[in-house]
């Protein structure tokens, strides 16, 4: 079952027992994030989800300008 979200944070251990929030992705969570408009609530995530979201953020942010470290961050989180 895919966890609701929660105010508290999750701890390491605690999140990697859990499912990724992203609909339709069954992969081990490893990060949390928090969206405001979802009640600014903890979510799990997988890595590679975690990769995408930060990728789609900082383009929205900063256009093309960014590339260098979004793969390096692909490249810490995924290796
Ligand atoms: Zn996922």
């Amino acid at each position: 079952m895919r966890p609701a979200g929660r105010r508290r944070s999750y701890t390491q251990r605690g999140i990697e027992r859990l499912t990724c929030c992203v609909d339709g992705c069954n992969n081990k969570a490893r990060y949390e994030w928090r969206i405001c408009a979802d009640g600014n609530l903890a979510r799990p995530i997988c890595p590679d989800h975690d990769v995408a979201l930060n990728q789609l953020v900082m383009r929205w942010a900063f256009r093309d300008t960014r590339e260098a470290d979004i793969k390096r961050y692909r490249q810490k989180v995924l290796g």
